[in-house]
């Protein structure tokens, strides 16, 4: 029976010769057979990774040299192009199109020899928290299916957090990656903006996106990082600064004593859970106790996070989804001739209630009269996250807090009360209002039985101290709590 422990120990065990990458991907696909309850995956790419992994076996017993992921098991969120492949964003819009290209970050991958088993359920075009405002359905915890996985990369991270791959992509424009990766009890990692090409991303919010990875060790976010990092031909927006061979650097032992920020405002938010709010208090206390510099930040923009980041990101959002109107994508409706019509038929049968919600939103913020008070100050509150941001990594190395105000919860409530669902974005959306990376590591467990993470910031393309300092936190304080 084969156990997934880490892409190095998985590559030592083929090397030694104790599996064949066919043998793995059976196992990896009957696995996501036994739990489709789960609703994980919306296709599964069966005969081509078995395809790939009889190559790979084949190579390997000739000798052929083979890539840095050779025979990982991957999954993608359906908002990452693959050519040939259906491309989705989860939405009826985009039913029954598939991409004519790969993003980039795909590309690199395939370039190192990885398997991707299949695209992954999420919220429709990224948008939502519980992965319940999908087409193809809700994707269920597999800690406990009557809870929700977290959104809106939901499929991505339970196909981790169940053996159902060995590592996930996944799209972080307000915390789809670090929210999940929490509820699930996995790493999530938010690189920062500029890191990762978002060619053949689908965009969201194009100021904010950003693809994440999913993983059980750092080591293995690192080595994907490393990979599909860089500077891209394709994409204006992606840093020319060296990507750091962040792998490499993660094998040097780490005792690095860091200056620590906390926000009292964040843990002491009437919204936070008593509970994760004492424990992440007590992590501080451990991290003073072992000579790290820990100490409180003002930070009284807290409570305009989430107003700052639903302004910007439906305004962007509803200028990002005006080219689905049936022409050039998806779903057409022919009966009607008058070209307005036809837009709206469209795009009325075409997206979902909340993502409908957004454009809506976003349409208005933009509107000529409204524009100035919610658009535009809406973009000097962001400047004002940027310029405090900045003053306090003048000062720290990092900045704690929590990822999420609440464990996993029921099923069934995203669509009760959209407010209280937003408003729980309250911790991740800094990091994409400011561009920096962000990653939540799995280390505690609620007495409710629940994990739930903690969030570590950094600055900008900061992301080598941000790992190394989470191997560090991860190996130290796992036992702890
Ligand atoms: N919950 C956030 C939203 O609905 C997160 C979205 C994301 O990161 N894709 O906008």
């Amino acid at each position: 029976m084969f156990e997934f422990s880490s892409i190095e120990q998985y590559h030592s065990q083929l090397q030694e010769g104790r599996c064949t990458c066919l043998q793995v991907v059976e196992h990896y696909l009957q696995k996501i057979k036994e739990n489709a309850h789960l609703n994980a995956f919306i296709k599964v790419y069966a005969d081509e990774a078995r395809e790939k992994a009889s190559l790979l076996d084949k190579q390997r017993d000739s000798n052929i040299k083979t890539g840095k992921l050779a025979g990982v098991i991957i999954s993608i969120k359906d908002v990452i192009a693959y050519k040939d492949h259906p491309l989705t964003s989860s939405s009826k819009i985009l039913e029954g199109f598939e991409s004519l290209y790969s993003a980039t970050a795909v590309d690199r991958l395939l370039a190192e020899d990885a398997i991707l088993i299949g695209s992954t359920n999420c919220d429709e075009f990224g948008m939502g928290s519980a992965n319940e405002h999908s087409v193809y359905g809700p994707v269920k915890n597999y800690l406990d299916i009557t809870r929700t996985p977290g959104g809106s990369s939901g499929g991505s991270a339970v196909s981790v957090q169940a053996g159902l791959s060995m590592v996930s992509l996944g799209s972080d424009t307000g915390g789809s990656v670090r929210q999940p990766a929490d509820h699930c009890g996995i790493i999530g990692l938010k690189p920062g903006y500029g890191r990762i090409s978002r060619y053949g991303l689908i965009a969201y919010a194009s100021s904010f996106d950003q693809i994440g990875i999913f993983s059980k060790t750092i080591k293995d976010a690192a080595l994907i990082l490393e990979i599909i990092a860089g500077p891209d031909d394709y994409d204006s927006t992606v840093s020319t600064q060296q990507v750091p061979a962040y792998t490499n650097e993660l094998n040097r032992t780490s005792n690095e004593k860091y200056k620590i920020a906390y926000l009292p405002q964040a843990l002491d938010h009437p919204s936070l859970d008593i509970e994760i709010g004492n424990s992440i208090k007590d992590l501080l206390l451990h991290l003073e106790k072992d000579n790290h510099q820990v100490k409180a930040v003002n930070f009284d923009l807290l409570d305009f996070a989430v107003p700052t980041y639903y302004v910007l990101t439906t305004a962007e959002a509803s200028s990002n989804l005006s080219r689905y109107d049936g022409i050039k994508y998806g779903i057409s409706n022919h009966e009607n001739v008058e070209l307005t019509d036809f837009y709206k038929s469209n795009r009325s049968a075409g997206f979902g209630s909340e993502v409908k919600r957004r454009i809506m939103l976003g349409t208005f913020v933009l509107s000529t009269g409204y524009y100035d008070a919610y658009f535009t100050k809406a973009q000097q509150i962001r400047n004002l996250f940027r310029d405090q941001l900045n003053l306090v990594f003048n000062d720290f190395d990092f900045i704690i807090i929590p990822t999420v105000p609440k464990t996993a919860s029921l099923s069934g409530n995203s669509n009760l009360d959209p407010i209280s669902v937003y408003l729980a974005d309250i911790y991740t959306v800094i990091a994409n209002l400011t561009g920096i990376p962000a990653i939540s590591l799995p280390l505690f467990t609620h007495t409710n039985t629940l994990p739930f993470g903690v969030q570590i910031m950094a600055n900008r393309l900061n992301e080598l101290p941000l790992l190394r300092f989470s191997n560090q936190l991860l190996i130290k304080y796992n036992a702890d709590f």
